[in-house]
């Protein structure tokens, strides 16, 4: 039984001065949830979070996730200056970045962010544009599949990211060459992963690498970078990560590889989106519309600008209609949104319980990879962002987008 973060009571107090539809995010659940992370890698000394920006790039949700001891993982020039001017800096910021346009390099090198470089041919490009940093990581592709007991997790042989293992020890001595003196690993190799066991397999594949690499090329690696992927229980029957497990399922494959190796000093980075958003925020909309043909359809005043992955990928995303919480779910409805477009469905042939106009729905788990992920088709304006702030107050901390916002990149004569 999946229960939104927010009560009725709250909620109503709320859209007394908010009108639906809005994002709104749990500042409590963020913070505990952070804390929870970091606990479970307390092990290792230098253990960060960067949380990853494009799941969630709202200044003010980056400056409490700053504030638990999480950087920001960017992969654009707009993350690169977000990250910025919410006051972090340096370290604090890991640029991994694929097919990278040169000014964005520039940018993270003037910031003194860590560069994660997604191939060896990038070697020379950030060479030839801005020079080589003393501290950089090298994304890794394993290719063929990646299995967690016999159980495919994903295909890195089809993913465009990363480097082959000769190409990593080829770049790890270029970079070397070219003064480069603190060497980190990065590989990302399945997403939304619902299992214990993702962190520690990927940390004892990278591990053994970083084995064989420091082996081959004398490199000295600093740090070891198990990226984002862990995922949440977006149905109500899928179990939760146990992020505790987790920690310590990387801490034996610490004990076991690294640290017989001579290397118990290797910081644990992770760069976590999904995982540390997701469940925090849920999109908040009003039933505005029923319609009876073939099947039954309830009309919401949001639609897939403000959430698409229900229309990219077929998400389920859960929804409870407020107040009938207890009500038993015996009508299927398509829950859909407003764009000329049929795959905008919150929900298809969805039991819930009976919904009438006006009735408001939450919408759950949208805190990640959710507005982000928002556009302007059919010139629809993506809501405003709320924070429920841990004393029960709220807060807007992005505006909806204003029909002036729209026109404004058009040139009109
Ligand atoms: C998207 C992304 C993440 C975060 O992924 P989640 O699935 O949200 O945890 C981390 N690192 C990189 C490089 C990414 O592209």
């Amino acid at each position: 039984m999946k229960k939104p973060f927010v009560t009725k009571a709250q909620l109503d107090e709320i859209l007394k001065t908010y009108p639906t539809p809005f994002h709104l995010y749990d500042e409590k659940g963020i913070r505990e949830n952070a804390r929870r992370l970091n606990k479970a890698f307390a092990w290792n000394p230098g253990f960060r979070e960067y949380f990853a920006v494009k799941a969630t790039p709202t200044p003010a949700i980056l400056k409490i996730l700053h504030e638990e001891g999480c950087g920001a993982d960017c992969s654009s020039l707009s993350e690169l200056v977000m990250s910025e001017r919410c006051g972090i800096r340096g370290e604090e910021i890991m640029f991994s970045s694929n097919a990278t346009p040169p000014e964005e390099f520039v940018k993270a090198k003037e910031l003194g962010a860590i560069i994660n470089l997604d191939d060896y041919t990038h070697v020379k490009f950030l060479k030839d544009i801005c020079g080589i940093p003393e501290k950089i990581c090298c994304r890794y592709n394993p290719g063929g599949q990646f299995a967690i007991a016999n159980q495919i997790m994903d295909n890195p042989q089809d993913a465009k990211y990363g480097m082959t293992k000769d190409q990593m020890i080829q770049a790890y001595r270029e970079l070397m060459e070219l003064g480069a003196k603190q060497f980190g690993i990065h590989a990302f190799l399945a997403s939304n992963t619902i299992s214990n066991d993702y962190y520690p397999t990927l940390a004892a594949i990278l591990f053994e690498l970083a084995v064989e690499l420091r082996d081959k090329t004398g490199a000295h690696i600093t740090f070891i970078n198990l990226s984002g992927g862990i995922g949440v229980p977006y149905t109500p029957d899928q179990p939760e990560n146990d992020i505790a497990v987790i920690g310590e399922g990387v801490r034996q494959a610490y004990e076991r590889i690294l640290v017989p190796a001579g290397m118990g000093d290797v910081a644990i980075y992770s760069e976590l989106g999904r995982y540390m958003l997701a469940p925090y925020g849920c999109l908040v909309s009003t039933a505005i519309h029923e319609k009876h043909i073939y099947k039954e359809y309830i009309g919401l005043d949001t639609c897939a600008c403000d959430l698409m992955r229900p229309a990219m990928y077929g998400a389920y995303h859960h929804i409870t209609v407020l107040g009938t919480e207890d009500a038993p779910c015996d009508h299927v409805y398509d829950v859909t949104g407003s764009l000329c477009e049929n795959n905008d469905k919150f929900a298809i042939d969805r039991a819930l319980p009976k919904i009438d106009v006006g009735d408001v729905l939450v919408i759950h788990d949208t805190g990640a990879h959710g507005r982000a992920m928002g556009y302007n088709y059919n010139g629809k304006l993506r809501s405003a962002e709320l924070l429920l702030r841990e004393d029960g107050s709220v807060k807007m901390i992005r505006r909806g987008e204003t029909l002036e916002d729209y026109f404004a990149t058009a040139l009109w004569d």
